[in-house]
C-alpha cells in the first residue's frame, strides 16, 4: 500500500515518537539494571559484614562456654567480668545468662548487669521447649526485635545471649534510600522501608551465612522518574534526536526537490523535442503545399505557352497575345503564392485590407473561372451583403476560394448537369461565404478528417488544400466547416470591418 503524499509529514512525527519512546524505554532499562546490581552488590556487602557479626556471637558464646566450664561456682566472677567487657564493646548484646535446669525449676543468673551478677527467677513457661534445644538453638518472640541464643554447656546448663537485632545493620551498612528487613524464620526482627516515593521497585534477599544464626536479610529500593530518565542525559538525548529527524526531513526535502527538478527538466526536454518535432513537420508541410499552389500556375504557364507557340505557327496574333497575359497573369499568381509562403515562414503578418465582399469574391472568382467554365460546370452566385468592408489578406482569401472550387470542381467530373452556387452575406459583424456543388458529397468516415494535413481521398491528392484553408482563414481571425446538403458545403465565416 502505497502512502499518500500528504501523510508523509505525519509518519514522519509519528517515527520520531517512536524513536523517542524506545530511547526513553532503553534508557529507564539501562537504568534499572545498573540500580538493581547495585541492590545486590550493596546486600552481598551487608550479607558479609552481618555474617562477620554473627560470627562474633558465636565467638562470644565459645569464650563464655569455656570460662563457665572452668567449675567456679555461680554467680562467677569470671563470667561476670567477661560480659561485663563484652557488653562494653557490643551493645547490640543486650543479655548474657547462664539457666541452670532442674526438673521443672530452673535458675537464671544474668552477668550482664554492671554491678554485678544477678538471679532472676525464671517461670516454667519456656523450660519444655528449653529441653527440646541441641547444642545451640535460637529464638525469637513474634514482634519483638531481639533473638535469643542458647548454648548447651552441659547437662541442663545454658548459656543466653541476647540480641538486638536493630544493632546489627544501624551503622550504615546500607545506603540511606534501601529500605531493609531482617528475617529469623518467619518473624520479621527489623524493617525500614525504602525512602523513594518510586515509580518501580526491586527486591532482592540474602541468607546470612551463619551456622548458628539462620538469619535472612532483604533490601528494597525504588526508583524515581528522574532515576531512570536522568534529565541530563534525556535532554541531551531527545535533542540529538530532534536534530537527527530535522536533518532527515530536510534531506527527503532536498532529495524530492532534486527529483523534481530532474522531471521538470525531463519535461522540457521532451517539450523541446516535440515543438522541434512541430517545425519540421510544419516545415515539410509547407514545403508541400508550395508544390501543391504551384503546380497550377506552372500547368498553366506550360499549357499557355504551348498555345503561344502554336499561335505563332498560325501567325495568329490575338491568341499569342492573349496566351502571354495569362502568362504574365499565372506568373504573377505564383509570385504571389511564393510572397505569401515566405512571409508565412518568416512568421510576418500577412497583408489585411479592407475590401468590399462582391470584390473580394469576384476577384477569387476569375482565377477559377475559365477552369470551371472548361468543365462545364454552371456557378450560381448571390451577393447579398449590402455595401460590408471585409478586413481580409485578399491573397490568402483567392486561395481558399479557389481551393474549394477546384475540390468542387473535381468532385463534379462525370456529373449530370454540374453546378456550385455559392452565397456571401454579411451581417452582425460577419460575412459568410457557403460554396455547395451537387457533387457527390464528402464521404461521412472522411468528414471529420479533411482539414487534417495529409489527408485525402484522391489517388493523385497532396491533402493540403483544407488545412491550408483552415489555416490562413485563422489567420484572418475567421472559421471554416465543412457539411453535405445534397453534395459538399463548405462554409466560409469572416470579421466584417467595424463602421465608425
Ligand atoms: P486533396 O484535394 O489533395 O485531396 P484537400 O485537403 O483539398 O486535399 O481535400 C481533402 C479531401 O476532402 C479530399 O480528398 C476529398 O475527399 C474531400 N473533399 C474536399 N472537397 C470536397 C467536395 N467538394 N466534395 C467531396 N469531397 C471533398
Amino acid at each position: 500500500m502505497k502512502m499518500k503524499r500528504e501523510h508523509r509529514p505525519l509518519l514522519v512525527i509519528l517515527a520520531g515518537l517512536f524513536t523517542v519512546l524506545v530511547v526513553f524505554v532503553l534508557v529507564a532499562a539501562f537504568n534499572y539494571r545498573s540500580g538493581v546490581n547495585d541492590l545486590s552488590r550493596s546486600l552481598s556487602e551487608a550479607g558479609t559484614r552481618l555474617a562477620e557479626k554473627l560470627a562474633q556471637h558465636e565467638a562470644h558464646l565459645t569464650a563464655l562456654a569455656a570460662v563457665v566450664r572452668m567449675g567456679e561456682q555461680e554467680p562467677s566472677k569470671s563470667v561476670h567480668g567477661l560480659a561485663e567487657a563484652i557488653g562494653a564493646f557490643y551493645p547490640r548484646i543486650t543479655e548474657i545468662a547462664t539457666i541452670r535446669v532442674d526438673g521443672q525449676q530452673a535458675a537464671k543468673v544474668r552477668y550482664d548487669r554492671p554491678a554485678g551478677p544477678e538471679a532472676e527467677g525464671l517461670g516454667s513457661a519456656g523450660l519444655p521447649a528449653l529441653a527440646a534445644l541441641g547444642s545451640t538453638a535460637v529464638r525469637s518472640q513474634p514482634g519483638e526485635k531481639q533473638y535469643e541464643i542458647y548454648k548447651l554447656v552441659a547437662p541442663g546448663f545454658y548459656l543466653l545471649m541476647t540480641i538486638d537485632a536493630g544493632g546489627l545493620i544501624a551503622d550504615g551498612l546500607l545506603p540511606e534510600d534501601y529500605g531493609y528487613r531482617l528475617w529469623l524464620g518467619e518473624n520479621r526482627l527489623v524493617e525500614r522501608p525504602s525512602a523513594a516515593k518510586a515509580l518501580l521497585d526491586a527486591t532482592r534477599s540474602l541468607d546470612v551465612n551463619s551456622a548458628t544464626q539462620p538469619l535472612r536479610l532483604e533490601v528494597s529500593r525504588g526508583f524515581r522518574a528522574m532515576e531512570l530518565l536522568p534529565p541530563l542525559v534525556i535532554l541531551p538525548l531527545v535533542l540529538l534526536l530532534a536534530v537527527a529527524i530535522c536533518l532527515l526531513a530536510e534531506y527527503r526535502r532536498v532529495i524530492r526537490a532534486g527529483r523534481q527538478q530532474e522531471r521538470r527538466a525531463a519535461l522540457l526536454e521532451q517539450e523541446t523535442k516535440l515543438a522541434h518535432a512541430g517545425r519540421v513537420n510544419a516545415l515539410g508541410e509547407m514545403a508541400s503545399g508550395i508544390a501543391h499552389e504551384l503546380a497550377q500556375p506552372v500547368a498553366a504557364l506550360l499549357s499557355q505557352s504551348q498555345a503561344a507557340r502554336r499561335a505563332i505557327t498560325l501567325e495568329r496574333r490575338d491568341i499569342l497575345e492573349q496566351a502571354l497575359d495569362a502568362n504574365v497573369r499565372e506568373a504573377k499568381r505564383a509570385g504571389d503564392i511564393l510572397g505569401r509562403m515566405r512571409a508565412y515562414i518568416a512568421g510576418g503578418t500577412s497583408q489585411i485590407e479592407t475590401v468590399p465582399i462582391e470584390r473580394a469574391l469576384a476577384e477569387a472568382m476569375r482565377l477559377a473561372e475559365p477552369d470551371l467554365a472548361r468543365r462545364g460546370i454552371t456557378v450560381d452566385t448571390v451577393v447579398a451583403s449590402g455595401d460590408c468592408m471585409l478586413r481580409i489578406d485578399m491573397i490568402g482569401f483567392q486561395q481558399v476560394i479557389h481551393n474549394i472550387l477546384r475540390n468542387a470542381a473535381e468532385s463534379l467530373a462525370g456529373q449530370d448537369d454540374p453546378r456550385i452556387s455559392i452565397r456571401a452575406e454579411g451581417s452582425n459583424g460577419q460575412a459568410v461565404f457557403t460554396i455547395a456543388d451537387n457533387g457527390p458529397g464528402i464521404p461521412s468516415s472522411a468528414l471529420p478528417h479533411i482539414f487534417e494535413p495529409f489527408f485525402t481521398t484522391k489517388s493523385d491528392g497532396m491533402g493540403l488544400g483544407l488545412p491550408l484553408c483552415a489555416r490562413l482563414i485563422e489567420k484572418m481571425d475567421g472559421s471554416i466547416e465543412a457539411t453535405n446538403a445534397g453534395g459538399a458545403r463548405f462554409t466560409v465565416r469572416l470579421p466584417l470591418e467595424v463602421s465608425q
